[in-house]
């Protein structure tokens, strides 16, 4: 088990930075997972500290070691690949036990490990079959078992869930979450879903053309997203973000008029964040009047889509079963949850607290 850090790293294919010098600690034991849209540089990243691609410059340091210029066998690092890259003709042990024998490892050693991953990822009755007599689930778990039974310092994981289908990919995500805890080792993940980077990570590395957004634990991204585009991506349903203009105190977008936290220091163009879940139901005379458009039941909730004041809304509350489209309902903007961004950097305006 190692610490990872990674000091200005970076990388450029010719002309094009994939990645601009990037600044991380990953502490011994954590789940970090690298969250963005596809050609942000998390892939690139992750790929750096395997040693499979060379850094441009900056230096990656595993435990005491400096690594930046070692081989990826010499890394002690295991990694996971979305295509399973399993050997089809071998058989499931066989294919756990291939790296151990490769490295000339004690055949009593390797069983003990193979069939130690074996038991910790539900594989016992599998271990004679060959890959294609396996479901995608389980050969997955077979990528994993092959990672496990290397007991290396860190786990890197590239979108390993991606091939799956919506309802085996939350149970593998579960297992992987499950296996974290159990070998307590270092895991770095790749992935472009943001429900996958929640649940999972100890912190979330938020990525966006090659350059770090914010770097915290799910809750605290959730809670106050550094920028625009973190706020944006971060949450399902999307925050709602509407353009105004802040005055007196108040958000002004078109008819639309909201109360901000009493000693709020913004002024100017702003862009205002609130999420879906956040927005509350009340009487009409109370709050905005908020027109139904689309309502989509989800089973405990309801998601629905209107406008207030000529801005688009959605909100999300608890079932509702009596709305129509049409309808005028009331809602409240808490102000505590209230978000708030440079219209110009899309950089986050601190509130106050109300
Ligand atoms: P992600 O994993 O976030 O989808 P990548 O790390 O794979 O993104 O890629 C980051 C950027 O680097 C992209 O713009 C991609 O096109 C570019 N890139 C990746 N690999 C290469 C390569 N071998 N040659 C040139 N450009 C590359």
């Amino acid at each position: 088990m190692a610490e990872i850090r990674l000091e200005q790293v970076r990388k450029a294919y010719g002309g094009v930075v994939a990645v601009h010098g990037v600044d991380l600690t990953i502490r011994d034991g954590e789940f970090v997972v690298f969250l963005g849209p596809s050609g942000c540089g998390k892939s690139t990243t992750l790929r750096m500290i395997a040693g499979l691609e060379e850094v441009t410059a900056g230096t990656i340091r595993i435990g005491a070691r400096d690594v930046t210029e070692l081989e990826p066998k010499d890394r002690n690092i295991a990694m996971v690949f979305q295509n399973y890259a399993l050997y089809p003709h071998k058989t499931i042990y066989d294919n756990l036990a291939f790296g151990l024998r490769m490295r000339k490892m004690d055949p009593a050693e390797i069983d003990v490990r193979v069939q130690k991953a074996a038991r910790m990822l539900g594989l016992e009755d599998y271990l004679a079959r060959k890959p294609k007599q396996l479901s995608g689930g389980q050969m997955q778990r077979v990528a994993l078992g092959r990672a496990l039974v290397r007991e290396p310092d860190v786990f890197l994981l590239d979108e390993p869930l991606s091939n799956l289908d919506a309802k085996l990919r939350v149970r593998m995500r579960e297992e992987i979450a499950r296996l974290h805890q159990d070998v307590g080792t270092s895991m770095v993940y790749v992935t472009h879903d943001q429900v996958e980077a929640m649940t999972l990570a100890n912190r979330i590395v938020i990525m966006r053309d090659g350059h770090v957004q914010q770097i915290g634990a799910p809750l605290e991204v959730y809670d106050r997203p550094a920028n625009l585009f973190v706020a944006g991506f971060i949450g399902s349903p999307e925050m709602n973000l509407i353009e105004g203009r802040v005055e007196n105190g108040l958000f002004v977008a078109g008819s639309l008029r909201v109360a901000l936290p009493a000693g709020t220091q913004a002024s100017g163009d702003v862009a205002l964040g609130i999420r879906p879940e956040h927005l509350a139901l009340t009487s009409e005379a109370d709050g905005v009047a908020f027109t139904v458009r689309v309502i989509e039941q989800l089973g405990a909730q309801t998601l629905c889509v209107g406008e207030a004041g000529g801005e688009r809304l959605r909100i999300l509350v608890d079932r509702v079963d009596s709305w129509s489209p049409g309808q005028s309902i009331g809602v409240r903007f808490p102000a505590a949850k209230l978000h708030l961004f440079a219209k110009s950097s899309g950089q986050r305006i601190e509130t106050a607290k109300p």
